[in-house]
């Protein structure tokens, strides 16, 4: 019997840093879920979902999501086994302490592997955040999530490294070299891992 699995990450990382991008390529790699909590409110604010059309709010804003509703959201993908046994690569949650709180509850006896800091300096995000143009790109929106990225998730960074979970990789470079610096980040915490 077989009890191999991939890896529990989560990548954490200013907005523009790369993470969605990567996020879907590890999850490829590894066959595991890409869960992106930004992604799943666009999800359900395009369908029509109270809960998206109530956080499309905040994000327009470039507000954070109340924790509450994240919460919520996070804890129902969750509940699917299926889903997250295999493995997952979290993206944008956690955000908050009180958002890693609850992840731990979440995944009681299932410990994360590891949580990568995808490391890009601000001018850099700032720009590929205007270049990418998406609908809450605008400048204030993008001022604040950054105002927010430092107080609310940085501090998130020394929390997970006094777990000794933590790894940074450089998020400069092509899309291939990035991904190649985290598959090798994954590596060196996860080496059963899949190819
Ligand atoms: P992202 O797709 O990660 O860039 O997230 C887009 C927006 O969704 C963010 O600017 C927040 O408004 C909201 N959001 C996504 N994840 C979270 C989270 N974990 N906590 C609070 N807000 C979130």
């Amino acid at each position: 019997m077989s009890t191999r699995r991939g890896p529990r990450m989560v990548l954490l990382g200013k907005q523009g840093s790369g993470k969605g991008t990567q996020g879907e390529r590890l999850a490829v790699q590894f066959g595991i879920q890409h869960l992106s909590t930004g992604q799943m409110f666009r999800d359900s604010a395009t369908a029509g979902v109270t809960a998206g059309l109530e956080a499309k709010a905040f994000m327009d804003r470039g507000e954070l999501v109340p924790d509450d509703l994240v919460i919520a959201v996070v804890h129902e993908r969750f509940q699917n086994p299926i889903e997250v046994q295999p493995g997952f690569v979290l993206d944008g949650f956690p955000r908050t302490k009180q958002q890693a709180f609850e992840l731990d509850r979440i995944l009681e006896a299932h410990p994360i592997d590891i949580v990568i800091d995808l490391d890009v300096p601000t001018d850099i995000v700032v720009d590929r955040m205007r270049a990418r143009g998406r609908e809450d790109d605008t400048e204030e929106s993008i001022r604040r999530r950054l105002e927010l990225y430092d107080t609310e998730t940085k501090p998130l960074v020394d929390f997970y490294r006094e777990r000794s979970v933590l790894a940074t990789v450089d998020g400069l470079g092509t899309e291939d070299e990035v991904n190649a610096a985290l598959l090798k980040a994954v590596g060196s915490r996860f080496p059963n891992g899949s190819e």
